[in-house]
């Protein structure tokens, strides 16, 4: 009997409460990415826990992306002498670049408060737990009036909508940990803050330069990444809607709408996306949902989205594998809802070969009920042009690449599995069906639809499709 895999992929992030051994070996059951969030800990928990990553896919053996997340441009609140302090609701604070701060001051890190506020700027703290209004500036320190109080302690991030901040996307802290990334063998980098495309070519150059392979996750958390959504996808390899972020910034009463947007023209353009922050957050203290959150990740998935994501849930909460067998619950009750998204592309609209035969693929494996599809690739990129129009049958990515395996592993619907090099398209065929039938994907006697190339180990040579009954 064979058990449909999940179609939705499942992103943790690792910190103090997922990454014992233990812990990890039964998540990656489950999991399909597990993200390691550089806004906190050091480099050697870092290392050791992408090495028991890794340890737990092989021994698993399931394909695990492993994702660094860089901090990126953050503003924070910088060392406290005292303590957290309390601000109180009409009473004035000054805040301050920490190079000029004086002894009362808030400081906050890097310094370029001074020229870039202006009177009638909103300074939230905290993710807008508390928000200070600017009266007035001088000297690099201003002079804020405190709307919503509340404590303040150091370290806290700090958000000005609508200022453009005059500090480059990777910072210093990020090209560092970028390297260490990338010789922890990272198969995702995840930039913060995406304001431009050229932030993300930039990340991209980096990762060439250093021989890498991994792939850009441009995280769309600021009105500027909004605005130009179109052309960052054009050079992200996937997208997350980063809806902490993003709601501190533009508003929690406009997060809804850009994240079906954003997720639309994910799918439109091939690339995976993930829906993260806040998905089950009451269960980071309690071991049910609230129905809202399970409606928030139904909803997540029926927008159409690749991969819904778990940050303090799994990070430090108190049940994380809870939280991600009612992710895995959810994906599994919303799935059979979502529809195949058929499409047949016109000469004008130029598809690529792979596009026009990944859509005749899914219409024929849907014409013929067959089990599934089987998509031998070398780079994962017809996987995914297939991924993009959500067929109903399970779609099975073959690869003899390392790096390709992991990185479909966010592709939505996509089971990816190693095969060895093959020789011929003969070979390619019979390989991917004996693998498909020994991951018990496909039994003896189904249907199934294969996409391939007929010059094997070519990257975008795909140019058959066969039927055959297994
Ligand atoms: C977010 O802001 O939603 C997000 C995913 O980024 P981070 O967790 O790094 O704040």
């Amino acid at each position: 009997m064979v058990v449909a895999p999940r179609r939705t992929k499942i992103v943790a992030t690792l910190g103090p409460a997922s990454s014992s051994p233990d812990m990890l070996a039964e998540l990656v059951q489950l999991i399909d990415g597990a993200r390691l969030n550089f806004s906190h800990g050091t480099h050697d928990v870092h290392a050791e826990t992408a090495r028991l990553v890794r340890e737990a896919r092989e021994d698993a053996k399931r394909p695990v992306a492993l994702i660094a997340d860089l901090q990126g441009p953050k503003l924070r609140v910088g060392e406290l002498d005292n303590g957290p302090v309390m601000l109180e609701r009409g009473t004035h604070i000054t805040i301050a670049g920490e190079d000029v701060a004086r002894d009362d001051d808030l400081p906050i890190a890097p310094a370029v408060l001074g020229s870039v506020l202006q009177p009638g700027n909103d300074v939230l703290v905290d993710d807008g737990a508390v928000r200070l209004r600017v009266e007035r500036v001088e000297r690099g320190r201003a002079r804020c009036e405190v709307i919503v109080g509340g404590p303040v302690a150091a370290h806290k991030g700090v958000n000005l909508p609508g200022v453009t901040l005059p500090i480059p996307s990777l910072t210093r802290k990020d090209i560092d940990d970028l390297q260490f990334a990338l010789e922890l063998g990272c198969d995702y980098i995840a930039l913060s803050f995406v304001r431009t495309a050229a932030d993300v070519q930039a990340l991209k150059t980096l990762i060439e330069a250093s021989g890498a392979t991994a792939h850009v996750i441009a995280k769309i958390e600021k009105a500027e990444g909004v605005a130009v959504l179109d052309e960052i996808l054009t050079f992200a390899d996937a997208v997350m809607v980063a809806r902490g972020d993003l709601g501190v910034e533009i508003g929690a009463a406009e997060v809804p709408l850009i994240q079906k947007r954003i997720i639309l023209r994910a799918l439109e353009r091939g690339k995976p996306v993930i829906t993260a922050t806040q998905m089950l957050e009451s269960m980071i203290h309690t071991p049910e949902p609230t129905r809202a959150e399970a409606s928030d990740v139904a909803n997540a998935i029926l927008d159409g989205t690749s991969a819904v994501m778990l940050s303090g849930e799994t990070a430090i909460g108190e049940y994380p594998r809870e939280a991600v067998a009612y992710m895995d619950r959810i994906a599994r009750a919303v799935e059979p809802s979502i529809d195949y998204r058929h499409e047949t592309p016109t000469a004008e609209e130029q598809p690529t070969i792979g596009q026009a035969m990944s859509n005749a693929a899914c219409d024929i494996a849907e014409a013929l009920a067959a089990t599934a599809l089987l998509v031998p690739t070398f780079t994962g990129r017809t996987a995914s042009a297939v991924a993009r129009l959500r067929p109903r049958r399970p779609i099975v990515g073959l690869t003899h690449h390392e790096d390709s395996l992991h990185h479909m592993a966010l592709e939505w619907g996509v089971t990816p599995i190693r095969i060895p090099e093959c020789a011929d398209v003969e070979e390619l065929w019979q390989t991917s069906i004996d693998a498909s039938k020994a991951a018990g994907i496909v039994d003896p006697g189904d249907r199934v639809v294969i996409t391939a190339g007929t010059a094997v180990n070519i990257p975008g040579s795909t140019n058959v499709i066969k039927v055959d009954i297994v």
